[in-house]
C-alpha cells in the first residue's frame, strides 16, 4: 500500500492492500498503527465505558458465538427488562468509578413498541447525569431510530461481527443486509455508531480483513469499532473453537486503527482472557476503549482493580470525555474504585 496515504480517512480500501498490511513484519505493522494513532489522539488515554445488561438471555437470534440465544442451553441466568430506576442506580456507580458513558444492552431481535417507553425513560435518565448514553437491542427501523435519537441516545452499538462471506456460518435468522440496514437508520437518526466484530470464530484472515473493509468503507466510518475476542461459553457451538492467537489479535486491531484512524477501536469481550501484557500491546497497536465493571454483557470481564492497576503501570489516564466530570473527581473515583467494587457485589444485579 501507499505508506504516503496513511492516517487518511479513506472509504475505498480494497483487499489487497488491507492483506498487505495484515502481512506486514508485526514491528513494522504496529510502527504505523501507532504513528497513526499518535495523530488522531492522546496515546496514554483510554476512553473508559461501563456496559449494563438490561434484559438477559431468552434471545430468539442464533448467533452461534452467544450465551444468550434461546437456542442453546448455557448456565445464564435469563432476567426480564430491568426496572429503569435499578439501571439509573447503576449508571449512577458506574459514574462514580469514573466512566463517561454508560452503555445499556437487551438481547433482542428487535425492541418492541411496548419496551420502548422503559427505554426512553432509561436514556433519559443517564443523560441527566451527564454520561454518554449508548444502547444495543438488536435491529432498528427508522421510526425506532428517530425516538432513541430523540430521546438523547448519543450511540447505538451493532456490530456486523464477521465478513459478509463468512456471516452465514454465524448466524442465520437475520441477514448481513438487515444489521447494515439497521446501521443505515441509527445514522440518518444522527446517532454515532459503534460497531466492530469478533475474532476467532473460525474466520479466516481474509474475512477478518473483510470485515474491517465494511467498516471503513461505509459512507461515515463508525465513532466506535470494538473487537471482540470469542468468549468460548459452554453450551454454545462454538464453545470447543480452537483458541486465538494472540498475535493475530492484535495485528488485527493495528489494521483496524490504520484503516479506522480516527475511530475509539474497544477491547471487549474477551478481555478477562487476556494477559496484562496483552492488552498493554493491544493499547499500542492502537486500542483506545474498554469496558470497566465486572462483567460484560453476561462474560466476566477483568474487576476493576486489574483495570486499574494496570492503567497505573502503563501510564494510561482514563479520558475524559464527561464535562461535568472534572479530572480530580475522576482520579479520586478510578482510585476508589477497588474499594467500592468490593463493597458492592451488586454492581451486576440484572434482577427485575
Ligand atoms: S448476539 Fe445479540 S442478537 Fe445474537 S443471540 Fe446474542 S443477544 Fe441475541
Amino acid at each position: 500500500m501507499n505508506l504516503q496515504q496513511l492516517g487518511q480517512v479513506r472509504h475505498d480500501w480494497e483487499t489487497a492492500e488491507v492483506q498487505a498490511l495484515f502481512d506486514m513484519p508485526f514491528n513494522d505493522l504496529l510502527f504505523h498503527a501507532q504513528t497513526v494513532h499518535r495523530q488522531n489522539f492522546d496515546p496514554n488515554e483510554v476512553q473508559v465505558s461501563t456496559l449494563l445488561s438490561i434484559k438477559t438471555g431468552a434471545c430468539p437470534e442464533d448467533c452461534k458465538y452467544c450465551p444468550q440465544s434461546g437456542h442453546y442451553t448455557t448456565d445464564l441466568d435469563k432476567e426480564k427488562l430491568m426496572k429503569v430506576e435499578k439501571v439509573l442506580e447503576q449508571a449512577r456507580k458506574a459514574k462514580e468509578i469514573g466512566s463517561t458513558r454508560f452503555c445499556m444492552g437487551a438481547a433482542w431481535r428487535s425492541p418492541t413498541k411496548k419496551d420502548m417507553p422503559y427505554v426512553i425513560q432509561m436514556i433519559q435518565g443517564v443523560k441527566e447525569m451527564g454520561m454518554e448514553t449508548c444502547m444495543t437491542l438488536g435491529m432498528l427501523d427508522e421510526d425506532q431510530s428517530q425516538e432513541l435519537a430523540e430521546a438523547g441516545l448519543d450511540y447505538y452499538n451493532h456490530n456486523l461481527d464477521t465478513s459478509p462471506e463468512f456471516y452465514g456460518n454465524i448466524i442465520t435468522t437475520r441477514t448481513y443486509a438487515d444489521r447494515l440496514n439497521t446501521i443505515d437508520n441509527v445514522r440518518k437518526a444522527g446517532m454515532k455508531v459503534c460497531s466492530g466484530g469478533i475474532l476467532g470464530m473460525g474466520e479466516t484472515e481474509l474475512d477478518r480483513a473483510g470485515m474491517l473493509i465494511q467498516l471503513a468503507n461505509m459512507p461515515q466510518q463508525p465513532e466506535s469499532v470494538p473487537i471482540n475476542m470469542l468468549v468460548r461459553v459452554e453450551g454454545t457451538p462454538f464453545a470447543e473453537n480452537e483458541e486465538l492467537d494472540p498475535i493475530d489479535f492484535i495485528r488485527t486491531i493495528a489494521v483496524a486503527r490504520i484503516m479506522m484512524p480516527e475511530s475509539h477501536v474497544r477491547l471487549s469481550a474477551g478481555r478477562e482472557e487476556m494477559t496484562d501484557e496483552m492488552q498493554a500491546l493491544a493499547f499500542f497497536a492502537g486500542a483506545n476503549s474498554i469496558f470497566y465493571g465486572e462483567k460484560l454483557l453476561t462474560t466476566a470481564n477483568p474487576r476493576a482493580e486489574n483495570d486499574q492497576k494496570l492503567f497505573e503501570r502503563l501510564g494510561i489516564n482514563p479520558e475524559r470525555r464527561c464535562e461535568k466530570h472534572s479530572e480530580e473527581a475522576q482520579e479520586a473515583a478510578l482510585m476508589n474504585a477497588v474499594e467500592s467494587q468490593q463493597q458492592d457485589k451488586m454492581f451486576y444485579d440484572a434482577s427485575v
